[in-house]
This record gives structure tokens, sequence and C-alpha cells, in this order.
């Protein structure tokens, strides 16, 4: 389940040529198609790809050291490769090294933004817009203040990612983002949790597939349909089964027990009982059906 995925990054299938242009030799997509459907966006950094910016010394700070992570800056359209100086530190207690990324500089908060409150962090580890985990764990990191401009950087890539053929976006179809993202926002990638408690976590540079659940996470985030997808799955489950995809049997084992109590000790309440939820139910379709 932590297996890092190594997909298309557009559709998920098994990934069989390269970005002919910048030199990762990974192969990123599984078609020609699915590489000019993403030619819009991987663009943007396609050529920082090629010649990544030049890495500062980490010589300084007694092994710190700078991994490549996406800015999307709050006042220009395009997302940057930048360097994250990563510092350490370690846990008296456990004895457990932690990574901290240095993010502040990023993300604009000088003694021009009196009030503003300090960065926080999201983590995410699924691509929810392309139904897949994430290759790595994203840590996204913004500013949560009214007082920050409207993010450019995200407003653009909506627009762009949105825009469902060639002459939309030559129109500058004005696709919006979900959540409205204000000041810029950092986002750095970690080895894949490994479900410990504590986890500290490996901070790593940024590839190319990465780059796409990064765009994908912020053009959408607050995006509820798949929310409402999952509660309907939930209540498609919660009416239909109560026992299957267990897999071990124990729990039917004791769920049958419970049930041969009932018959047991009032096989004719527990009649009755099934009948008014029957009825129940049905009163429940006539109400939909009336409201809807
Ligand atoms: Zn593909
Ligand atoms: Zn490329």
């Amino acid at each position: 389940m932590n297996k890092p995925t190594t997909v298309c990054a557009l559709c998920n299938n098994p990934p069989e040529i390269p970005c002919p242009t910048c030199q990762d030799t990974q192969p990123l997509y599984c078609s020609s198609d699915c590489l000019t459907r993403d030619h819009p966006i991987h663009k943007l950094v396609c050529a920082s790809f090629a010649t990544l910016p030049a890495k500062p010394s980490g010589g300084e700070g007694g092994g710190a050291k700078h991994v490549l992570g996406v800015l999307f800056p709050s006042s220009s359209p395009d997302p940057e490769l930048v360097w994250v100086r990563i510092g350490g530190f370690t846990d008296e207690e456990s004895g457990i090294s932690f990574q901290e990324a240095e993010v502040g500089d990023f993300l604009q908060v000088d003694s021009n933004h009196k009030g503003v409150p300090a960065p926080e962090s999201l983590h995410s580890e699924r691509n929810r817009l392309r139904n897949r985990d994430t290759r790595s764990m994203l840590e996204i990191w913004h500013v949560k203040s009214d007082k920050l401009a409207e993010n450019l950087c995200v407003k653009t890539l909506a627009a762009t990612t949105t825009a469902t053929s060639e002459e939309e976006e030559e129109e500058e179809k004005e696709g919006k983002p979900f959540y409205n993202w204000r000041g810029s926002i950092l986002i750095i990638f970690m080895t894949r949790s490994t479900g410990f408690m504590i986890d500290p976590g490996l901070y790593r540079d940024c590839q190319l597939q990465d780059f796409r659940d990064a765009v994908d996470f912020v053009v959408d985030y607050g995006n509820d349909v798949h929310d409402r997808r999952v509660q309907e799955a939930l209540d498609t489950l919660g009416t239909t089964t109560t026992t299957t995809n267990t897999g071990t049997g124990s729990q039917p084992e004791v769920l049958q027990e419970k049930e041969k109590e009932k018959e047991e000790t009032a096989a004719g309440q527990v009649e009755q009982q099934q009948q008014e939820e029957e009825l129940l139910s049905k009163d429940n379709i006539i109400i939909a059906e009336m409201s809807g």
C-alpha cells in the first residue's frame, strides 16, 4: 500500500515514454497523447527540470541540506522549482531526529504584513483528481490570511487545466480554483508515511510526477465533489452490506452469533423491526420523490 506509484502523470497507465525535452530519462507518460495533453502544465517547469536552479551550498549550518520544492508564487503566473533549506533537530526524549524545512522566506510574510499568522502545512498522499496515491507525501505550506493577495499562479493553473481544448486555452477561459488561496504556496516532498505515530519523514527532491501531483492538489483543493462521492459510496455500503469484505472471517462469526441470539430470544420482535424498517425506507423514498 505504501509503494510509491510510478504511473503515467495523467492517466495512471504504465509509463512508457519520457519527456523528450527535459533531461529526466524516467518515463513519464503512457503515450504521446498524454504527453501532448500534459504539455500546457509540464512546459512551465520542463526547462527548469532540464537545467536545475543553482543549488545553494549547505555547508554553513552543520548538516543542513537543500531539497527541490515547487513554489506557486502569489504574484506571478508561473510555478517555480526552488531549493528549500532543510534544517534539523533531535527530540531529546525519544532521540529521534526530525528534519525541519525552512519555508518562511518563500511565503512573503514580512514586516509589511502585520498580524499575518505563521505558515501552516497540509499533508496529502492522495491525488484525488486522478484517483491515485501520490508518489511522495506532499507537504503544502501556506499562510491563511485575508490580508494577503489572491494567488495568481493557482488561478492561472486552474484556467489552464480546465481548458479542454486548444481553442479554449487561447480564449484564456476563466477556470477558477475551488479554494481561494492567498499568498504564495510552497510544496515540498517526503517519503510516504510508514504508518508509525512518530514519523521523522525524509524530505526529497521534487520529480516530474511530484510536480503534476502538486499542481493537481492546489487546483483541486476544496473541491467537495470528492467528499460527496465518498459519502455516497458509504451510504450505499451502509444500506446494502454489513458483514461482507472482512477477509478474516472473525467478524461475520460474531455477527452470526448475535443474529442467532436474536432469533432465539425474540424472533417475532426482530421480524417486526425489519418490517418497520422497510416501511420507513419506503417512506423515505416517497419523501425523496416528492421533494426531488
Ligand atoms: Zn497516460
Ligand atoms: Zn520536460
